[in-house]
């Protein structure tokens, strides 16, 4: 009968004073959190929010997220946890298909919640600054307990098809995801976490706030991030471990210029996930900060992640490590077949960490979901050892003239360029080919490079199929809300032939 809100509790009895969370200028102890936490669910549960109702979530990361999430489980309803970038219509498309009775958002988010609210007839209320204001129905004393299979979150993903469907995690997958990592990272009350991950996104909900709150540890967040303002908070706060995905790595990287690796001294290990690590981000990354960056691989549907390095097997390149403990991975072929070791296939997870089913949708679950086995359409290898490698996602595989093509094997030769900062290889419609290699790159401050010498420096490196044909030089990428390059987004126009 696990409920995630129940460890706040704990640690409030056991460690009031400790800190629990760092941000927006502001630090929050356990018994703070607890109450806090305490007061949001007796609000909910005074203007009639009863267990299993759904209450949309939109705010960045900031104190008050964990707060009013926590406070949500508290009163056994349900957090759908939305993109603070999303649009009214976008919000009002979430709160239909999960049905919310309730609205909760940041102050600072701007109108949509509100106009989504309204429009959805049901009630939105403000999130200020400690959470003040939640006084309305007195203190929840503890939070219910909730059976395992009871949805905890539903966070809205478009995976690999269509239209966003709302992955449901229940109290029972949090809390084994919980567990699991902490156990498999060794992270305990001891440490100090930092990161700016989106709150509303499975890495920073269930990989990191979940697991530093359940471990009773200290978490700083950055509501939005930028690489100075990351540095100053790795400075200010000294944490033990950090979370966050490749270009966020990057940027650090190039934000923090030379120095001695001593620096940062206190750091054991960066968690890096949701698209692959270029090697030569994560070397330099490495030597500058003193630090491993610890790879995994996962996805909404499985609370995040679904593998981990061991500290006890050696590293290998390429690869994303092995199944947490209690979970397992199969490569299978279109037909659902297993596959050999080495073979590439689609990867699927199984395990306590996989995800009940999307909210709503019993058609969309059948065609991932069977015999406990997700399909991630991601393609994949495992090696003889049972090291995971991703090869790429399938719908983003290309054929050209008839060879495959996966982008992220050239986007990673391109990363070892001196002069390139970020890459993204796409396919562009080619009436010979079929399909055509295409990279949009940026470039080092003052850079220049041009095609023809980028074709040559590729061509050393790769097949001559796999050299991007067409190279558009641009000022940014387009990035999602954890910072992941958006590759349906780049704007194909720019490619010039
Ligand atoms: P959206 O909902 O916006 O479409 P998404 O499809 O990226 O987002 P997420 O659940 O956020 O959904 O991300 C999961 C995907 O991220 C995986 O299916 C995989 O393609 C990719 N991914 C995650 N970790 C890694 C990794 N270490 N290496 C390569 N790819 C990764």
């Amino acid at each position: 009968m696990p409920n995630t809100a129940e460890a706040l509790w704990r640690h409030a009895s056991a460690t009031p004073d400790r800190v629990a969370l760092l941000g927006g200028g502001d630090v929050w102890t356990y018994r703070e959190l607890r109450d806090r936490v305490a007061a949001v669910a007796g609000h909910l549960r005074e203007v009639g929010v009863r267990p299993g109702d759904r209450v949309l979530l939109v705010a960045p990361s900031v104190p008050e997220f964990v707060g009013a999430y926590y406070g949500v489980h508290a009163v056994g309803a349900i957090a759908v946890t939305a993109n603070t970038m999303s649009t009214g219509p976008e919000l009002e498309h979430i709160g239909t298909d999960a049905g919310v009775v309730f609205v909760l958002s940041w102050d600072g988010v701007g109108q949509a919640p509100g106009r989504a609210a309204e429009a959805l007839g049901v009630p939105c209320l403000p999130l200020v600054p400690g959470l003040v204001g939640f006084d309305r129905g007195g203190a929840v004393e503890t939070p219910p307990a909730t059976p395992a299979d009871a949805t905890a979150a539903i966070l809205y993903t478009s995976g690999t098809t269509g239209r966003p469907k709302g992955a449901q995690l229940t109290h029972g997958n949090l809390e084994a995801s919980g567990a699991i990592l902490r156990a498999s990272h060794g992270i305990t009350a001891a440490d100090r976490g930092a990161t700016a991950l989106p709150l509303f996104h499975v890495y920073g909900q269930a990989c990191v706030m979940n697991v530093a709150m359940q471990a009773g540890a200290s978490l700083a967040l950055l509501a939005r991030f930028e690489p100075s303002a990351m540095l100053s908070l790795l400075r200010e706060t000294e944490p033990t471990f950090l979370a966050g995905v490749p270009t966020m790595w990057n940027a650090l990287l190039h934000a923090a210029g030379a120095g001695g690796a001593g620096e940062f001294a206190g750091l054991r290990h960066a968690s890096s996930g949701g698209a692959s690590l270029p090697a030569e981000v994560m070397r330099a990354f490495e030597e500058r900060f003193g630090c491993a960056i610890l790879e995994a691989y996962g996805l909404t549907e499985t609370c995040g992640a679904a593998t981990y390095q061991d500290p006890g097997r050696p590293y290998k390149p390429g690869h994303v490590g092995i199944p947490l403990p209690g979970c397992a991975i199969a490569i299978r072929d279109e037909g659902g077949a297993d596959l050999p070791a080495g073979e590439v296939g689609e990867v699927h997870i199984s395990g306590p960490v996989v995800m009940k089913g999307y909210w709503n949708r019993p058609d969309a679950t059948a065609e991932v979901l069977r015999d406990g086995w997700l399909r991630t359409g991601d393609l994949g290898t495992l090696d003889a050892d049972g090291d995971l490698r991703i090869v790429d996602r399938k719908k983003d595989m290309m054929i050209r003239g008839g060879y495959n093509v996966y982008p992220s094997e050239v986007e990673e030769v391109l990363y070892g360029h001196p002069d390139i900062v970020e890459a993204a290889v796409v396919s562009v419609p080619d009436d010979h080919y079929g399909e055509e290699v295409a990279a949009v790159i940026t470039l080092r401050p003052g850079a220049e490079l041009a095609t023809e010498d980028l074709r040559a420096w590729a061509k050393e490196r790769l097949s001559a199929y796999k050299v991007p044909h067409l190279v558009a030089v641009v000022d940014e990428l387009p990035k999602g809300p954890t910072g992941k390059i958006l590759k349906r987004a780049i704007d194909r126009t720019v490619f010039s032939r």
